[in-house]
């Protein structure tokens, strides 16, 4: 029997190891395509993260010279605080988290996490301490336990399934065809963006990382989901250094700071109520968002009525 088991779990470990080179190699092409002169510095070493003070020096960066993206872009985020990032779109809010993950480099300033500058360090120790739940959540063709345990290989089933539970997809998961043992993708099991965005949620979960990115979904979610996920967001980030890119103002009210940006500069900074109480575009948008949603909802109830 021992005879016929080695051979069978060294296929087995090959077989996973292929899919795991495989799925590398798609990581790989992901992070080429987004910028392919990034390397390390000979002399890189890797990212300690002893408390995870993430601090942004006057940043300054474009995509192509003759257009600058963020211009002196400073702010600084303590320990375990939430920094969110707002403004109109093309403000430049998602550019900086593709530099916190250093797909692109600064033109001048510097990025500090713990002191050290992110642009010295091995990319490979700088990914490991972020988490990032993107916008558009790419998830393999395989099973939907695979799906989160990319977030830490060594995770047992229950750890996946607790992830599943803290991100709100573990009934989602377990009223589907299959459960956890469900095929994702074309042919599979179809998530929506919400469903998707859970996935990832939960997959960061699993990886546990001191800092944590997160891009909110431009896509409108209903308002149920968009709840569901907020509070998703609201468990993984408790006791995280986190930066969130917002769209939806109503989803940053509690953070530790809010920086608005417009055309890649800081115009205003503070907390929700200091923005409010000074009344310029911070708290112009507010009053926008806060006016689109009451018509909503009156567009709703109009329809219900019918
Ligand atoms: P949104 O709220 O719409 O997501 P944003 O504030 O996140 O917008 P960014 O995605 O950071 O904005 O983009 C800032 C500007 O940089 C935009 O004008 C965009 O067209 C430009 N841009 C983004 N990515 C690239 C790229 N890879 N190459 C060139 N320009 C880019």
């Amino acid at each position: 029997m021992i005879q016929l088991y080695q051979p069978l779990n060294f296929m087995g470990t090959l077989y996973r190891e292929t899919r795991q080179a495989i799925v590398d190699i798609e990581k790989m092409f992901a992070i080429i395509s987004e910028q392919p002169e990034i390397a390390d510095r000979p002399d890189a070493r890797d990212l300690v993260v002893r408390e995870g003070r993430v601090v942004f020096d006057n940043v300054a960066f474009a995509y192509d010279p003759q257009r600058p993206i963020l211009r002196d872009v400073s702010f600084e985020a303590a320990p375990g605080a939430t920094i969110a990032i707002v403004g109109p779109s093309g403000a430049g809010k998602s550019t900086i988290s593709r530099l916190m993950f250093r797909f692109y480099e600064p033109q001048s300033g510097r990025i500090l996490i713990d002191g050290q500058d992110i642009a010295a360090v091995t990319q490979r120790s700088l990914r490991d301490s972020i988490g990032m739940v993107p916008q558009d959540t790419v998830l393999f063709n395989d099973s939907i336990a695979y799906n989160i345990r990319y977030g830490r290989w060594d995770a047992s089933m229950e750890e996946v399934r607790e992830a599943a539970r803290l991100a709100q997809i573990d009934n989602f998961i377990r009223s589907a065809p299959g459960g956890y043992g469900a095929q994702v993708g074309e042919r599979g099991l179809k998530l929506s963006g919400g469903e998707k965005q859970r996935v990832a949620i939960a997959r960061t979960i699993l990886k546990g990382p001191p800092i944590l990115v997160l891009d909110e979904a431009t896509s409108a979610l209903d308002s149920f989901t968009e709840h569901e996920i907020q509070e998703a967001l609201a468990r993984v980030s408790r006791g995280r250094t986190t930066l969130v890119i917002a769209h939806r103002l109503s989803t940053v009210v509690d953070a530790d700071e809010i920086l608005f940006l417009d055309q890649g500069r800081v115009m205003e900074r503070g907390s929700h109520q200091q923005l409010l109480a000074r009344g310029g575009a911070y708290a112009a948008m507010w009053s926008r968002q806060r006016e689109a949603d009451a018509a909503e909802r009156a567009l709703r109830r109009a329809a219900q009525e019918e």
